[in-house]
């Protein structure tokens, strides 16, 4: 089985070709501002957060565990959580951002991915996850439905058949993403 990441299911829902180009013709990507941005302020909250109380994301009390690796043989999948909650309430992810824009349905199938990991090592069902979007300093919180996890794992099925079809998908049809997208000088096709 092909070994995916959890980054792959938000990326994949963002621009299919993303994920092709990442697994199959591997191509260097430019380091964008916004990910070196990005990896900074995640330093920074990293520090924040463990000052922090538990009242942003609705919860009386809880556990934090920051970054947090979490691997399923049977679902080929892994990745790096920012942060897990546990709590008497549950445990809830949450992905820190680095944006001011608001977090997307890419982001919603990215939690899901940590939540089929979670659920899967710690034998407890998540009905909740959180986006930290870092620049507002605001939580968003998003519902992890079953039918949301169904779909990311269709999602995980989709890729591999297209990694090992070696087919390239239509780039997104939402082109305003292309702008600052790292793999642009590949897309000859749309520019
Ligand atoms: S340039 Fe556009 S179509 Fe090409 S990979 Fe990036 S987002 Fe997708």
């Amino acid at each position: 089985m092909i070994d995916l990441r959890v980054n792959d299911l938000k990326q994949f829902a963002y621009c299919q070709r993303i994920v092709f180009y990442q697994y199959v013709m591997p191509v260097e990507k430019k380091v964008t501002f916004k990910m070196a941005e990005g990896k900074r302020a995640e330093d920074v909250i990293d520090k924040l957060e463990k000052r922090r109380s538990l009242r942003g994301y609705r919860l009386a009390e809880g556990v934090r565990h920051f970054h947090l690796w979490l691997r399923s043989e049977e679902l080929g999948l892994s990745g790096k959580l920012d942060l897990l909650i546990e709590s008497s309430q549950g445990l809830f992810p949450v992905d820190f951002k680095y944006t001011s824009g608001r977090p997307q349905k890419n982001h919603l199938y990215q939690l899901c991915g940590y939540a089929l990991l979670v659920e899967e090592a710690y034998k407890q069902p998540m009905t909740h996850g959180f986006i930290y979007l870092i620049p507002p300093e605001e939580v968003v919180v998003f519902d992890l439905t079953q039918q949301y996890k169904e779909e990311a794992r269709s999602m995980l099925e989709e890729m591999r058949e297209m990694i090992q079809q070696e087919q390239m998908p239509e780039p997104t049809p939402v082109r305003s993403r292309c702008a600052e997208c790292e793999y642009r000088n590949y897309c000859g096709d749309i520019f």
